[in-house]
């Protein structure tokens, strides 16, 4: 019997490390923010931290707790909470010294009321995405003291298609509010905006998905590298004959006798059931096929091409050569998507590596 039966999550740091310096290298002078929200997309936030500090010198994050979380590993650094704060933050953001990102009116006179003056918040304004940020009209409204604030920033929407028409609109609307805040850094780019030239650079990229290998550019060879490896234990084997199905639902039925593995990774683990009868393991880069639908804890897969394989070995889940923007395509969803739900297993052995 195998030593352990649990599936590996296995991140190598030093990937991670190169696909910073290469898109620093990329958009120079353009200074690169690492995004670290959702736990570093699922990779761990501490890590990946630990990793880029201090030659990396601003990070976001999504929520006050995960600010708090990283600031101990990264003592001077510029930590953007970019979701904003509630009053139940503002010690954490004190204690801390968190930067909000204020988004709304609302937000601008919360936090003028916590009478906070160390604290140089960032200012977010929409600019065709609407999600998050002021509009256009609010700052025609009101009239802000730059000197309060500490960057500037707006979220593009459809940067991952570089020829999207609204990559040019929200552009235009960025550089009319960028107006108000003339003496501001200013930063409207994320992975996909930080490959579309020089006129999307401006002072700051904040990016996250090409630190973690996913998000890149499609028909191009892929130029930063998969950090994330996940393995999975192939718990029985079996032959089954024409005309057997297999698990719930019985959605496959065999039209030949085939070999099967039950593999122990299911969806608890965060292997999407959408991937059932489509995505596949692999054993050293050979796919075998999910057979029937995906489970809580196992997987069936067809090994009838790789009859070496049995009870014990592990398998791919993901690897260099089928990433998490891979399995998107075969689940119906994106990479980030893949990478935040592995990233919430606890039930992985997880693994760092700095080589
Ligand atoms: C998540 C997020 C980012 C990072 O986006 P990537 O595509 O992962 O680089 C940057 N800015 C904002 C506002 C975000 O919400």
């Amino acid at each position: 019997m195998k030593n352990t039966i649990y599936p590996t999550f296995t991140v190598h740091l030093q990937s991670i490390k190169e696909n910073y310096h290469k898109i620093c290298k990329k958009i120079y002078p353009t200074q690169v923010a690492a995004v670290v929200k959702d736990n570093a997309y699922g990779l761990g936030a501490k890590k990946v931290v630990q990793t880029l500090y201090p030659e990396c010198k601003s990070f976001f994050v999504a929520y006050a707790k995960e600010g708090a979380l990283i600031r101990p590993l990264a003592p001077e650094a510029n930590i953007f909470i970019l979701q904003g704060i509630g009053k139940n933050d503002l010690n954490i953001v004190k204690k801390n010294n968190l930067i909000p990102v204020l988004s709304s009116l609302e937000d601008i006179s919360f936090w003028e009321n916590t009478g906070i003056k160390n604290i140089k918040p960032a200012l977010q304004m929409d600019t065709g995405l609407n999600r998050l940020g002021l509009r256009l009209s609010d700052l025609n409204k009101i009239s802000l003291e730059q000197k309060k604030y500490s960057l500037f920033i707006s979220h593009l929407g459809c940067s991952d298609i570089p020829n999207h028409p609204m990559n040019l609109i929200q552009l235009k609307t960025f550089e009319k509010g960028k107006c108000f805040f003339d003496k501001l850094p200013a930063s409207l780019s994320a992975s996909g905006g930080a490959l579309l030239g020089k006129p999307y650079l401006y002072d700051m990229a904040r990016v996250g998905a090409l630190l973690y290998g996913i998000s890149q550019p499609v028909g191009k060879l892929r130029e930063f590298k998969n950090p994330l490896r996940i393995q999975a234990v192939v718990l029985q084997t079996a032959e089954i004959q024409a005309g057997e199905s297999i698990s719930y639902g019985a959605t496959y039925t065999a039209s030949r006798p085939r070999k099967i593995a039950i593999v122990s990774i299911g969806y608890a683990d965060g292997l999407f059931v959408s991937l059932s009868n489509k995505g596949g393991f692999y054993f050293h880069n050979n796919p075998l096929p999910f057979l029937g639908r995906v489970c809580m804890d196992s997987t069936i897969c067809d090994i009838s091409d790789s009859p070496s394989l049995q009870q014990g070995d592990l398998v791919d889940v993901l690897n260099e050569v089928y990433t998490a923007d891979d399995m998107a395509i075969d689940a119906q969803t994106n990479g980030y998507e893949i990478l935040s739900r592995f990233g919430k297993g606890v039930r992985f052995i997880r693994s760092y590596k700095n080589t």
